[in-house]
């Protein structure tokens, strides 16, 4: 009898650290990569959408571009004739699954509430991490603005990713300050870039 429940109590013990072991094997997967959306807004030019995909494309390429939509009616701020970026990204959060990160595009000005200035007009937004965020190219030079907006449009993306701002003044990381330094961005810094490879972006070179 005694015999018997030692086995018993083995066997048990034999199910419980396999168990454990299988637990521990899936841990140490790695995550599926999220899938990038592209959400136009309906005010925007088609091309515009397409280059600045293409840019995206060459370092994420898990992407899929949606049909234009509408913005929500709560983001438009009539006073100023500009759409609210917290709302654009609160309405595009709720219409994100998991494993997915929605950046939205527009042609429109869009705004956001910064420190005692209640209605802020910004390139961009995006919290870190998130499920979404919005580019806009309304502030941008004409003379290369789609290069601008993909600037724009990787900064955001890179917040939803979890990077902070960074203080090399080249990377696309910088903060914007109220300005437009894009032209003086040439690519993510090596820190920016080591980061994002972690969540299974692709660069060429580092
Ligand atoms: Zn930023
Ligand atoms: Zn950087």
């Amino acid at each position: 009898m005694k015999n018997k429940s030692f086995v018993y109590v083995l066997f048990l013990f034999l199910i419980f650290s396999c168990s454990e072991k299988e637990k521990t094997a899936k841990n140490s997967e790695p995550k599926p990569s999220i899938t990038i959306l592209i959400q136009p807004f309906r005010d925007i030019n088609p091309k515009k959408v397409e280059s600045v995909t293409e840019g995206i494309k060459k370092v994420y390429p898990n992407i899929k571009v949606l049909e234009v939509i509408d913005f929500p009616e709560n983001a438009y701020y009539k006073e100023r004739n500009r759409y609210r970026a917290d709302s654009i990204i609160k309405f595009l959060s709720s219409r994100t699954k998991e494993g997915f990160v929605t950046i939205g595009l527009t042609s429109k000005d869009i705004s956001v509430t910064k420190g005692k200035i209640k209605d802020f007009g910004v390139m961009g937004l995006g919290y870190r991490p998130g499920k979404a965020c919005v580019a806009s190219d309304f502030r941008l030079n004409k003379e290369n603005s789609d290069e601008q907006f993909y600037k724009i449009a990787i900064h955001e993306l890179g917040h939803t990713q979890g990077l902070p701002h960074c203080p090399e003044k080249m990377c696309f990381m910088r903060d914007a300050e109220g300005k437009n330094p894009t032209n003086e961005e040439t690519d993510f810094c090596k820190k920016c870039k080591t980061f994002l490879i972690s969540k299974n972006w692709k660069f060429n070179s580092i």
